[in-house]
Formats: C-alpha cells, sequence, structure tokens
C-alpha cells in the first residue's frame, strides 16, 4: 500500500462520518476521514445537545470531539482537505481533494449539508458584522441588543431560544402565519418573555454600512414595507447537502440528496451516502450515527467480498 491507499475513505467528519471512521477502523481496515472544516460538522455550531441517547445534556463540539477521539483511538486517521471530485478507476474509487488524492476500496460519503442563504441585498456583505447562520458562535457578540431570527422550523426555533439567553429581544420573522417547529420548541420559543413573532414577513434587504443596523421587511400578506432597527440577523432557513463534487455519479433526488439503500449502498460498487446528504434522512445526530454505521459494516462486507484474495 502506498501512504495514501485506504481500504476505506470517509468525506465528511460529521456524526455519520465519525461514527463510519469508528466502526471502519474497530473491524481493521486501514481509515481515513477527511474534513474540509472543523470537525463534527453541524453539530459542533450547536450549544446544547438534549436527545442523543445515553448523553443527556452535552455540548455539541464536546460530543464532536469525543467522538473523534474514540474513532481515532482503533486507528482512523484524519485529514484537513476539501474533496473536489471522486471517480472510479478499476474496482476502485480514487478521491481528489485540495491536497492531493485519496485511493479507497470502498467509499462512504458523509459530507452533510449546510445553510441556505436569503439572498438578498446585504447578506453576504454583512456576513460576520451581524449576518449569522450560528447563534452557538455569534449571540454572545450581541448581548443586550435587538436581533432578529430569520425561520420557522427547530433550528430557528432552537437558536432563537440560545440567542435570547444573550440579547434583549430576539423577533422571529417567518413568511408564513404559523411556524413548522416542533410541538415542544414552539411551546419554548412561545413562553420566552425575551421571543417576538413577526408573521407573514420576509426579509429584503440587509442594512448597515459596517455592522448590520436594520433590516427591511416586507408582509407577503399586505405588501407593505418596513424597516426594522436591530443589530444581528440569524438566518435557519433549511440547508442544502454537501454532494455537489458527485453531480453525474450518482442518482439524486430534486434536493441533490443522494438516493441509497436501506444498506446506504448507492448504485455504484463501493460507493455508500450516510447522515444528511442522503435522501430521507431524519437529519438527527442519532440517525446520522446509526447511518454512518449501517455504511461502514456495509463497506466491510463489500470489501470482504469484492476484494477476497
Ligand atoms: C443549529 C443546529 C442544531 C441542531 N441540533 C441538533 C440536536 O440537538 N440534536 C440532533 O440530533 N441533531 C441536531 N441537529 C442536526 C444534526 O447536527 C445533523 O443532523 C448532523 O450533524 C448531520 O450529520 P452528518 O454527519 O450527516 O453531516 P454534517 O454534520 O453536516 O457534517 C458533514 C461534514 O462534512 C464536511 N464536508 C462537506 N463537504 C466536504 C468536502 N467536499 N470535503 C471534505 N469535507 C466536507 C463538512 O465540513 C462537515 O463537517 C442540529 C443542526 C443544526 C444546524
Amino acid at each position: 500500500m502506498t501512504e495514501r491507499e485506504y481500504d476505506i475513505v470517509i468525506i465528511g467528519g460529521g456524526p455519520a462520518g465519525l461514527a463510519a471512521g469508528l466502526y471502519a477502523a474497530r473491524g481493521m481496515h486501514r481509515t481515513v476521514l477527511l474534513e474540509k472544516g472543523v470537525v463534527g460538522g453541524q453539530i459542533s455550531l450547536t450549544e446544547l445537545v438534549e436527545n442523543y441517547p445515553g448523553v443527556p445534556t452535552v455540548n455539541g463540539f464536546d460530543l464532536a470531539q469525543t467522538m473523534l477521539k474514540q474513532s481515532e483511538s482503533y486507528g482512523m486517521e484524519t485529514e484537513y482537505v476539501e474533496v473536489t471530485g471522486v471517480e472510479q478507476v478499476g474496482k476502485k474509487w480514487v478521491v481528489h481533494t485540495s491536497e492531493g488524492d485519496f485511493v479507497a476500496k470502498a467509499l462512504i460519503v458523509t459530507s452533510g449539508a449546510e445553510y441556505n442563504k436569503l439572498g438578498v441585498p446585504g447578506e453576504e456583505r454583512l456576513t460576520g458584522k451581524g449576518v449569522s447562520y450560528c447563534a452557538t458562535c455569534d449571540a454572545a457578540f450581541f448581548r443586550d441588543m435587538d436581533v432578529a431570527v430569520v425561520g420557522g422550523g427547530d433550528a430557528a426555533m432552537d437558536e432563537g431560544l440560545f440567542t435570547s439567553r444573550y440579547v434583549s429581544k430576539a423577533t422571529v420573522i417567518h413568511r408564513r402565519d404559523e411556524l413548522r417547529a416542533s410541538r415542544i420548541l414552539q411551546d419554548r420559543a412561545f413562553a420566552n418573555p425575551k421571543m417576538e413573532f413577526m408573521w407573514n414577513t420576509v426579509v429584503e434587504e440587509v442594512l448597515g454600512e459596517d455592522q448590520v443596523t436594520a433590516v427591511k421587511l416586507r408582509n407577503v400578506v399586505t405588501g407593505e414595507t418596513s424597516e426594522m432597527p436591530l443589530s444581528a440577523v440569524f438566518i435557519f432557513i433549511g440547508q442544502h447537502p454537501n454532494s455537489g463534487y458527485l453531480e453525474g455519479l450518482v442518482e439524486m433526488d430534486a434536493g441533490k440528496h443522494v438516493i441509497v439503500d436501506e444498506w446506504m449502498r448507492t448504485g455504484k460498487p463501493g460507493l455508500f451516502a450516510a447522515g444528511d446528504v442522503r435522501q430521507n434522512s431524519a437529519r438527527q445526530v442519532a440517525t446520522s450515527v446509526g447511518d454512518g454505521v449501517t455504511a461502514a459494516i456495509a463497506a466491510d462486507h463489500y470489501i470482504t467480498d469484492t476484494f477476497r484474495e
């Protein structure tokens, strides 16, 4: 084996990839996990995880670091590189990255998902200057200030509740007249005295020179526009899967999620996909971990069957 030849290459270091790495390495496969950013993926942005079975309450970053240490203790290697493409050469998979190629007998795609942007003027220019996609990272900068939280799902309520610990007021701006979030999160948000709700409203522009100072709003029912002075906008309007580097190679749904069977197998032999990047993921830490485990076991069977000497 050369330096960069592995039994199993895992793309993405979120919960799915870390769980796959644990099972692959502990199953005595030479395994590398390729991560372009921070190990832990989305969960590393979350202050509190309360629904990972067996771990009543834990900081998301800490949970990810514990998973990483556990996987590495069984021999999983970690490389901080960005995967740019994937191709099948004979029975093996070649993974192209920002730092050269990796070769694998089996490839597990766990590259997860990323936040959707509003796509309005001012959003990109003021990102990091009051526009945020991570309340856990940035809410503390806006202590005793007024902020907005855009969205109506679980992430918006979760992050809005976290934001409310610091700010004087968090106004939820939602384009519909009711939330999509789970009942327990809705109840907590409605009961929170620092959270207010603005229904049927969209953000048309984020205003400010060097720092966010206001948002321009439009009521989608009346068409009325207004300006709301504030110091930050936290945006939680869904995610899109990180599957672009697989385009044309595997079957995907309309939302670009990779289609897999119950063993996390794509239509290509030796190529598996697990976690938020796959179609019909429940988008939870526990389900992503389960997917990663399933993919690693399937990859183990595949390698045994295909590369038997
Ligand atoms: C704010 C928030 C709060 C949440 N709270 C909870 C909660 O309390 N409980 C719960 O169960 N779930 C929660 N979730 C959902 C949970 O975090 C996700 O379901 C889970 O992280 C998905 O895991 P994953 O491994 O599939 O993908 P991700 O976590 O998205 O990880 C994918 C990784 O792949 C990397 N990557 C992507 N593309 C490439 C590439 N080309 N090359 C190399 N690396 C790449 C990314 O950098 C990332 O680290 C929350 C999510 C958010 C956003």
